[in-house]
């Protein structure tokens, strides 16, 4: 695997275990600051938020834009957390690039190869996301759009693919992880939320992703998940994280990475 630096003091590696928490969207000032500072109390370094959301509906809560940046950034500065922070497009590539520590490629975009390749000229980690109806091959093939533009720093998300199965939102690819540690030489990660669905099944997936052997977990977390403007279903509350957070801190030091 390939280390990746996040900032000056952040750094994946075979030996690192990379928690990203955060709300699915950015919605006030209120919202991301508590959360923020909560989860950087407990210990968790990069955190997490849309500005621009993709959203199945256009009716839907579409973001705060370069407001919901500059929030983000706002709790950059309070915390020291690193943020990352999803780019739909290339009409918004520079301005995110701008904001955040590492952009964010979402499923939706897995193979948006115009997108992949700008990515790829900016000097910042990407976190790239599997697409729900993309195979393991199709993302490693994006992962390559991104390094073969001159960017390195990518970072592999499975996040659920779409099955027979509609108890849960996506299906939980478990099998991606062994499998990407063996194809390719990037870091990669689970993100529990968007396959639960639910918060209840968030924990079980994210114990289930670092038994794996992920080398990190990226999930959703508001202060109220009730009032959410995105995904308000799945996001774990503060509490809930702090009980799933401590129970990773136990397991992950001990699980193999399963490099090959
Ligand atoms: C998100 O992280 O909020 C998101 C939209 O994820 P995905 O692209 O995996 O659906
Ligand atoms: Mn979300």
């Amino acid at each position: 695997m390939i280390n990746i630096k996040i900032n000056k003091n952040l750094e994946m590696n075979e030996k690192s275990f990379l928690m990203i928490a955060g709300p699915c969207a950015v919605e006030s000032k209120e919202q991301v600051m508590e959360v923020a500072k909560k989860l950087k109390e407990m210990g968790v370094n990069v955190l997490r938020g849309g500005a621009f959301k993709p959203r199945t509906c256009p009716d839907s809560f579409q973001g705060l834009g370069e407001e919901g940046l500059k929030l983000l950034v706002k709790a950059r500065e309070e915390t020291g957390m690193a943020i990352v922070t999803e780019v739909m497009d290339t009409e918004n590539l520079s301005l995110v690039e701008e904001y955040s520590d590492i952009i964010q490629i979402g499923s939706r975009n897995c193979q948006n190869f115009s997108l992949l390749k700008e990515v790829g000229k900016y000097d910042k980690p990407v976190l790239l996301k599997r697409g729900f109806g993309n195979t393991i091959s199709e993302l490693i093939g994006s992962s390559k759009y991104i390094s073969q533009s001159g960017n390195n720093r990518v970072i592999l998300v499975e996040r659920g693919i779409r099955t027979f199965e509609t108890a849960t939102r996506f299906t939980l690819d478990v099998s991606a992880v062994p499998l990407l540690h063996e194809k390719t030489e990037f870091p990669v990660i689970i993100d529990p939320s968007h396959p639960a669905g639910v918060s209840r099944y968030v924990e079980p997936l994210a114990m289930a992703g670092t038994a794996a052997g992920a080398d990190g977990l990226i999930i959703e977390v508001h202060p109220n998940p009730k009032e959410a403007l995105s995904d308000s279903s799945q996001q774990l509350t503060i509490p809930e994280y702090n009980h799933l957070y401590e129970k990773i801190k136990r397991i992950a030091p001990i699980i193999d990475k399963y490099v090959i």
